[in-house]
C-alpha cells in the first residue's frame, strides 16, 4: 500500500495526513474500548496513529464516528482520556 517507498507510512487520526510512521505516536485500542498510548509500538491490538501534535490531538478528541484503524467508534470519553493522557504524559 505505500507503494515502493521503504519508509512505513501511517495515517494521522486527527488531522488525516500521512506521515513516516517513526515520526508518529501509536495507538491501541483496548478490548474495554478504552484507548492507551503505545509508547513502545509492540503492543497488540487495533492500533492508530497520531501527529505529535496536541492540534491533531484535539482534532481526534472531537470527532465523532467510526475510525477506521480502530475498526469501530470510540466513545467520546475514551478520546478525551486519551487527550489528558498525551498531554500529561508525553514529553514532546
Ligand atoms: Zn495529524
Amino acid at each position: 500500500m505505500s507503494g515502493r517507498r521503504h519508509i512505513p507510512v501511517r495515517t494521522c487520526i486527527g488531522c488525516r495526513e500521512r506521515e513516516a510512521q517513526k515520526e508518529m505516536l501509536r495507538l491501541v485500542r483496548t478490548p474495554n474500548g478504552s484507548l492507551r498510548l503505545d509508547a513502545a509500538g509492540r503492543q497488540p491490538g487495533r492500533g492508530g496513529y497520531l501527529h505529535r501534535r496536541e492540534d491533531c490531538w484535539k482534532k481526534f478528541a472531537k470527532r465523532g464516528g467510526t475510525v477506521r484503524s480502530f475498526r469501530s467508534a470510540v466513545q467520546l470519553q475514551a478520546r478525551q482520556a486519551l487527550l489528558e493522557e498525551l498531554r500529561a504524559g508525553a514529553d514532546l
